[in-house]
Protein backbone atom coordinates (compact mmCIF):
# COMPACT_ATOMS: atom_id res chain seq x y z
CA UNK A 1 0.00 0.00 0.00
CA UNK A 2 1.36 3.23 -0.89
CA UNK A 3 0.78 6.51 1.64
CA UNK A 4 0.56 10.16 1.15
CA UNK A 5 2.24 12.15 3.39
CA UNK A 6 -0.56 13.55 4.72
CA UNK A 7 -1.12 13.59 8.39
CA UNK A 8 -5.53 13.59 8.91
CA UNK A 9 -7.23 15.21 11.82
CA UNK A 10 -11.12 14.77 11.74
CA UNK A 11 -13.79 15.41 14.15
CA UNK A 12 -16.66 17.58 15.25
CA UNK A 13 -16.48 21.32 16.37
CA UNK A 14 -15.14 22.24 19.43
CA UNK A 15 -12.92 18.91 19.58
CA UNK A 16 -9.62 20.71 20.07
CA UNK A 17 -8.87 19.38 16.82
CA UNK A 18 -7.54 22.74 15.47
CA UNK A 19 -5.52 23.65 18.40
CA UNK A 20 -4.22 20.19 18.37
CA UNK A 21 -3.72 19.99 14.47
CA UNK A 22 -1.87 23.80 14.68
CA UNK A 23 0.32 22.86 17.19
CA UNK A 24 1.31 19.85 15.67
CA UNK A 25 2.31 21.43 12.51
CA UNK A 26 4.38 24.12 14.28
CA UNK A 27 6.12 21.66 16.53
CA UNK A 28 7.40 19.11 13.02
CA UNK A 29 7.63 22.30 11.19
CA UNK A 30 5.36 21.11 8.74
CA UNK A 31 2.37 22.75 6.47
CA UNK A 32 -1.19 23.28 8.29
CA UNK A 33 -4.22 23.22 6.33
CA UNK A 34 -7.52 24.13 7.94
CA UNK A 35 -9.92 23.43 5.30
CA UNK A 36 -12.65 24.01 7.74
CA UNK A 37 -11.45 27.99 6.48
CA UNK A 38 -12.50 27.41 3.17
CA UNK A 39 -15.68 26.20 3.82
CA UNK A 40 -16.24 29.28 6.11
CA UNK A 41 -14.81 31.74 3.17
CA UNK A 42 -16.98 30.10 0.46
CA UNK A 43 -19.98 30.45 2.76
CA UNK A 44 -18.93 33.62 3.81
CA UNK A 45 -18.29 35.99 0.30
CA UNK A 46 -21.22 33.56 -0.93
CA UNK A 47 -23.49 35.06 1.67
CA UNK A 48 -21.69 38.62 0.74
CA UNK A 49 -22.31 38.39 -2.72
CA UNK A 50 -26.01 37.62 -2.20
CA UNK A 51 -25.75 34.16 -4.01
CA UNK A 52 -28.87 32.58 -2.88
CA UNK A 53 -27.50 29.03 -0.98
CA UNK A 54 -30.38 26.78 -2.33
CA UNK A 55 -29.61 27.34 -5.87
CA UNK A 56 -27.19 25.02 -6.72
CA UNK A 57 -26.18 26.52 -10.02
CA UNK A 58 -25.43 30.04 -9.08
CA UNK A 59 -23.17 28.84 -6.17
CA UNK A 60 -21.74 27.12 -8.93
CA UNK A 61 -21.24 30.26 -11.24
CA UNK A 62 -20.07 31.71 -7.63
CA UNK A 63 -17.49 29.29 -7.67
CA UNK A 64 -16.27 29.26 -11.03
CA UNK A 65 -15.88 33.44 -10.51
CA UNK A 66 -13.76 33.31 -7.67
CA UNK A 67 -9.96 33.41 -6.69
CA UNK A 68 -9.64 31.37 -3.90
CA UNK A 69 -6.13 31.10 -2.02
CA UNK A 70 -4.42 29.84 1.35
CA UNK A 71 -1.40 30.73 2.87
CA UNK A 72 -0.39 28.82 5.90
CA UNK A 73 1.31 31.78 7.32
CA UNK A 74 -0.08 34.45 10.06
CA UNK A 75 -0.49 37.38 8.26
CA UNK A 76 -3.44 36.22 5.63
CA UNK A 77 -5.10 32.22 5.94
CA UNK A 78 -7.18 32.26 3.28
CA UNK A 79 -8.71 34.78 0.81
CA UNK A 80 -11.00 35.40 -1.82
CA UNK A 81 -10.38 37.78 -4.98
CA UNK A 82 -7.21 39.11 -2.89
CA UNK A 83 -9.16 40.13 0.32
CA UNK A 84 -7.75 38.66 3.45
CA UNK A 85 -11.06 36.92 5.29
CA UNK A 86 -9.01 35.24 7.86
CA UNK A 87 -10.58 37.38 10.85
CA UNK A 88 -13.71 37.60 9.56
CA UNK A 89 -14.58 33.65 9.01
CA UNK A 90 -14.08 33.38 12.50
CA UNK A 91 -17.66 35.36 13.43
CA UNK A 92 -20.25 32.83 14.87
CA UNK A 93 -22.71 33.76 12.36
CA UNK A 94 -20.05 32.49 9.73
CA UNK A 95 -19.85 28.80 11.25
CA UNK A 96 -23.79 28.66 10.15
CA UNK A 97 -22.84 29.75 6.36
CA UNK A 98 -20.23 27.39 6.79
CA UNK A 99 -22.18 24.44 7.51
CA UNK A 100 -25.08 25.11 4.94
CA UNK A 101 -22.81 26.04 2.00
CA UNK A 102 -20.77 22.20 3.08
CA UNK A 103 -23.75 20.19 2.25
CA UNK A 104 -23.51 21.43 -1.65
CA UNK A 105 -21.87 19.29 -3.69
CA UNK A 106 -20.31 21.27 -6.04
CA UNK A 107 -18.77 23.01 -2.95
CA UNK A 108 -17.45 19.91 -2.06
CA UNK A 109 -16.20 18.92 -5.70
CA UNK A 110 -14.53 22.07 -5.88
CA UNK A 111 -12.71 21.86 -2.33
CA UNK A 112 -11.64 18.38 -3.14
CA UNK A 113 -9.65 19.27 -5.46
CA UNK A 114 -8.06 23.03 -4.07
CA UNK A 115 -7.25 20.38 -1.02
CA UNK A 116 -5.46 18.05 -3.03
CA UNK A 117 -3.69 20.02 -4.75
CA UNK A 118 -2.92 22.28 -1.80
CA UNK A 119 -1.55 19.13 0.26
CA UNK A 120 0.31 18.29 -3.45
CA UNK A 121 3.07 15.55 -1.85
CA UNK A 122 4.08 17.77 0.99
CA UNK A 123 3.80 16.51 4.25
CA UNK A 124 1.46 18.46 6.35
CA UNK A 125 -1.24 18.50 8.46
CA UNK A 126 -4.83 18.68 6.99
CA UNK A 127 -7.65 19.67 9.72
CA UNK A 128 -11.38 18.86 8.94
CA UNK A 129 -14.32 16.23 8.87
CA UNK A 130 -13.69 14.19 6.10
CA UNK A 131 -9.86 14.11 5.07
CA UNK A 132 -9.03 10.68 6.33
CA UNK A 133 -12.20 9.02 4.75
CA UNK A 134 -12.86 11.19 1.47
CA UNK A 135 -9.79 13.57 0.41
CA UNK A 136 -6.88 11.41 1.42
CA UNK A 137 -8.07 7.84 2.22
CA UNK A 138 -4.68 7.31 2.06
CA UNK A 139 -3.04 9.26 4.31
CA UNK A 140 -0.26 7.77 6.07
CA UNK A 141 -1.47 9.03 9.77
CA UNK A 142 -5.19 9.69 10.75
CA UNK A 143 -6.86 10.37 13.96
CA UNK A 144 -10.36 11.36 14.64
CA UNK A 145 -10.25 13.90 17.52
CA UNK A 146 -13.85 14.45 19.49
CA UNK A 147 -15.09 14.98 22.90
CA UNK A 148 -18.35 15.63 24.68
CA UNK A 149 -20.91 17.85 23.43
CA UNK A 150 -20.92 19.69 26.81
CA UNK A 151 -16.86 19.51 26.79
CA UNK A 152 -17.18 21.20 23.00
CA UNK A 153 -19.84 23.75 23.57
CA UNK A 154 -17.50 25.21 26.70
CA UNK A 155 -14.60 25.21 24.13
CA UNK A 156 -16.53 27.13 21.83
CA UNK A 157 -18.06 29.74 24.60
CA UNK A 158 -14.70 30.30 25.78
CA UNK A 159 -12.76 30.97 22.69
CA UNK A 160 -15.22 33.45 21.37
CA UNK A 161 -14.97 35.05 24.90
CA UNK A 162 -11.61 35.35 24.39
CA UNK A 163 -12.23 36.80 21.29
CA UNK A 164 -14.66 39.63 22.62
CA UNK A 165 -17.99 37.51 21.02
CA UNK A 166 -18.88 36.64 24.46
CA UNK A 167 -22.35 37.73 24.06
CA UNK A 168 -23.75 34.23 23.38
CA UNK A 169 -25.54 31.77 25.72
CA UNK A 170 -23.98 28.40 26.32
CA UNK A 171 -27.33 26.62 26.16
CA UNK A 172 -27.71 28.21 22.83
CA UNK A 173 -24.06 27.73 21.54
CA UNK A 174 -24.50 23.34 22.99
CA UNK A 175 -27.71 23.52 20.45
CA UNK A 176 -25.57 24.82 17.49
CA UNK A 177 -22.84 22.86 17.75
CA UNK A 178 -25.12 19.69 18.21
CA UNK A 179 -27.64 21.22 14.97
CA UNK A 180 -24.06 21.57 13.12
CA UNK A 181 -22.47 17.74 14.38
CA UNK A 182 -25.91 16.31 13.20
CA UNK A 183 -25.95 18.64 9.85
CA UNK A 184 -22.35 17.26 9.22
CA UNK A 185 -22.67 13.46 10.93
CA UNK A 186 -26.01 13.29 8.19
CA UNK A 187 -25.17 14.76 4.70
CA UNK A 188 -25.27 12.50 2.36
CA UNK A 189 -22.01 13.91 0.56
CA UNK A 190 -18.85 13.42 2.58
CA UNK A 191 -19.97 12.78 5.87
CA UNK A 192 -18.27 13.35 9.22
CA UNK A 193 -17.49 10.02 10.29
CA UNK A 194 -14.21 8.44 11.75
CA UNK A 195 -12.72 6.32 8.65
CA UNK A 196 -12.08 2.63 9.78
CA UNK A 197 -8.18 3.12 10.03
CA UNK A 198 -8.39 5.69 12.34
CA UNK A 199 -7.25 6.68 15.85
CA UNK A 200 -10.05 8.12 17.78
CA UNK A 201 -8.58 10.44 20.57
CA UNK A 202 -11.13 11.80 22.92
CA UNK A 203 -10.00 14.80 24.21
CA UNK A 204 -12.72 15.67 27.25
CA UNK A 205 -10.34 14.47 30.12
CA UNK A 206 -7.37 15.53 28.66
CA UNK A 207 -5.71 18.63 28.59
CA UNK A 208 -4.58 19.87 24.89
CA UNK A 209 -1.00 19.55 25.70
CA UNK A 210 -1.16 15.72 26.20
CA UNK A 211 -3.03 15.16 23.40
CA UNK A 212 -0.50 17.52 21.23
CA UNK A 213 2.62 15.01 22.43
CA UNK A 214 0.79 11.91 22.26
CA UNK A 215 0.21 12.68 18.70
CA UNK A 216 3.79 14.04 17.89
CA UNK A 217 4.75 10.84 19.17
CA UNK A 218 2.60 8.36 17.00
CA UNK A 219 3.47 10.44 13.97
CA UNK A 220 7.13 9.77 14.63
CA UNK A 221 6.78 6.33 15.10
CA UNK A 222 4.69 5.80 11.89
CA UNK A 223 6.97 8.14 9.67
CA UNK A 224 10.16 6.01 10.61
CA UNK A 225 7.73 2.51 10.05
CA UNK A 226 7.10 3.74 6.84
CA UNK A 227 9.77 5.82 5.68
CA UNK A 228 8.36 9.15 5.66
CA UNK A 229 11.07 12.06 6.44
CA UNK A 230 9.47 14.67 8.62
O1 LIG B 1 -13.79 23.29 11.32
P1 LIG B 1 -14.74 24.47 11.23
O2 LIG B 1 -15.64 24.59 12.40
O3 LIG B 1 -14.02 25.74 10.90
O4 LIG B 1 -15.65 24.13 9.96
C1 LIG B 1 -16.77 24.90 9.63
C2 LIG B 1 -17.79 24.05 8.90
O5 LIG B 1 -17.27 23.66 7.62
C3 LIG B 1 -18.15 22.71 9.59
O6 LIG B 1 -19.24 22.81 10.47
C4 LIG B 1 -18.52 21.82 8.44
O7 LIG B 1 -19.88 21.98 8.11
C5 LIG B 1 -17.70 22.34 7.28
N1 LIG B 1 -16.54 21.50 6.99
C6 LIG B 1 -16.75 20.39 6.20
N2 LIG B 1 -15.69 19.64 5.80
C7 LIG B 1 -14.44 19.93 6.20
C8 LIG B 1 -14.21 21.06 7.04
C9 LIG B 1 -15.30 21.82 7.43
O8 LIG B 1 -17.88 20.10 5.83
N3 LIG B 1 -13.42 19.19 5.77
Amino acid sequence: MSYSSVIAIDGPSGSGKSTVAKSLATELGILYIDTGAMFRALGYMANERGIDLTDESAVESFLSSIKLEYQSSKDSLISIDGEDLSGKIREHHVSKLASIISQIPCVRTYLLEFQRNLANSKVCVMEGRDIGTVVFPSAFCKFFVTASIEVRAQRRFDQLVEKGQGDVDLEQLRKDVKKRDDKDMGREVAPLKCADDAELVDTSEMELDSVISYLKNKVSNRASEIGISL
